[in-house]
């Protein structure tokens, strides 16, 4: 028999959800909106601290409302970070603006400050201005938004906070999503904690959430008839959905605990591999181990991230490459790109790997994950 799959991070049900949901069946609110929504809004707004919260069908979703309030346009430019999923950036591309990519440091994996300024300078010199900045807090750690926030109001420009990854992360005592002019959050699958599909815009200005309300659901005008000035979109969570993140709001905190309990678990039993660095946590950074994040140095390790990845997935494991930065992929080929270092975000992608970082996983789970590490490594000579 082989083992059981070892998932790198699937939904994991706290037990309240059914309630929640089955509340929105005996009430017949299975739509529109209801009182889910309400309650999981405020559950993120009191957990964040943020002033206003809109619940979304999905966090790409969140991110097109946010560029859209921020009166992006046809040929405007944001700058993004390269090192992310194709979520953070698609919809500066479906409002027809330009995308400008910029480098990850390699202490925080996160967006380099410095490849920032570097950006916003070269094109302010040109008479040039990017009409907004979004800013990715990647695998559960806050990028440095002190320094980020401090360049970005130095140039006039706005902060989008995509911290789909980052719920629960804190950077220098604030919660990740709420240093941007909005953040948004991610309910999708695989994130921290699901409703299946959703997600969340959440910001401090709240007559900016209000229109965001308004324009995910169609733009429609206080009146009885159906009246439209401006374009909408139909982007509002389903009260069935938000029933699945009530419940999933209680047990973020344990969820959170855990993460980072899988993370340490690692570090401890591959602290003695040569050619393994794990994903720092920067100071004043608390990192949710959203994902446990590793690079492989092939010189020392022996091994590549991609032969390392292909050993867990014979051992029935799975593992995931760090996310292909943008300005590398084909969909944004011509899109500028800035660093002032190497290009640390390929290198990160090169030799990246995301290890299985399933709250549902047990002690023995985490243990053959890192069996099966060590015997890559320090058996090598057995698979040359
Ligand atoms: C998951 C994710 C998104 C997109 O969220 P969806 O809810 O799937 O639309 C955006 N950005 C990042 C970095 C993500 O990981």
């Amino acid at each position: 028999m082989p083992q059981q799959r070892i998932l790198l991070s699937s939904p994991h049900m706290g037990g309240t959800e059914k309630k929640y949901v089955q509340e929105a069946f005996s009430t017949n609110w299975i739509a529109p909106l209801g009182k889910n929504v309400d309650m999981f809004e405020e559950q993120i707004m009191e957990f964040t601290g943020a002033k206003a919260a809109c619940a979304l069908a999905s966090g790409t979703g969140g991110i097109h409302l946010a560029l859209d309030l921020l009166k992006v346009g046809h040929g405007d430019m944001v700058l993004c970070s390269s090192l992310t999923f194709v979520a953070s950036a698609n919809p500066i591309l479906y409002h027809g603006a330009q995308p400008v990519f910029i480098d990850s440091e390699m202490d925080s994996w996160n967006m380099c400050p410095k490849a920032l300024e570097k950006a916003l300078k070269y094109y302010k010199m040109q008479g040039k201005e990017a009409k907004a900045v979004i800013v990715v807090n990647l695998y559960g750690q806050s990028a440095r938004m002190d320094e980020i926030g401090e360049i970005c109001s130095r140039y006039d420009v706005p902060i989008i906070e995509d911290a789909a990854e980052s719920l629960g992360a804190i950077y220098k005592g604030r919660m990740s999503g709420t240093f941007g002019k909005f953040g948004i959050f991610s309910f999708n699958g695989n994130k921290i904690i699901t409703t299946s599909g959703g997600g969340m815009i959440i910001s401090n200005d709240g007559p900016m959430i209000e229109r965001a309300l308004k324009k995910a659901t169609q733009s429609k005008e206080a009146a009885t008839h159906y009246q439209h000035e401006s374009v909408g979109y139909n982007y509002r969570l389903s009260n069935v959905c938000a029933g699945i993140g009530r419940g999933q709001m209680e047990v973020l905190e344990e969820r959170i605990m855990k993460k980072r309990e899988i993370f340490e678990k690692y570090v401890e039993g591959l602290r003695d591999v040569d050619g393994i660095t794990f994903m720092p946590e920067i100071e004043g950074s608390y990192h949710t181990r959203w994902l446990s994040t590793m690079l492989i140095d092939p010189l020392r390790a022996g091994v590549n991230a991609g032969e390392l990845i292909e050993h867990l997935d014979e051992n029935n494991i799975e593992s995931r490459p760090v996310w292909k930065p943008l300005h590398m992929q084909p969909l944004f080929a011509g899109s500028a790109f800035f660093s002032t270092d190497e290009d640390n975000a390929a290198y990160l992608f090169e030799h990246g790997i995301c290890l299985p970082s399933d709250t549902k996983m047990m002690e023995a789970d985490i243990d053959r994950v890192i069996t099966a590490v060590r015997e890559r490594l320090l058996a090598r000579e057995l698979f040359a």
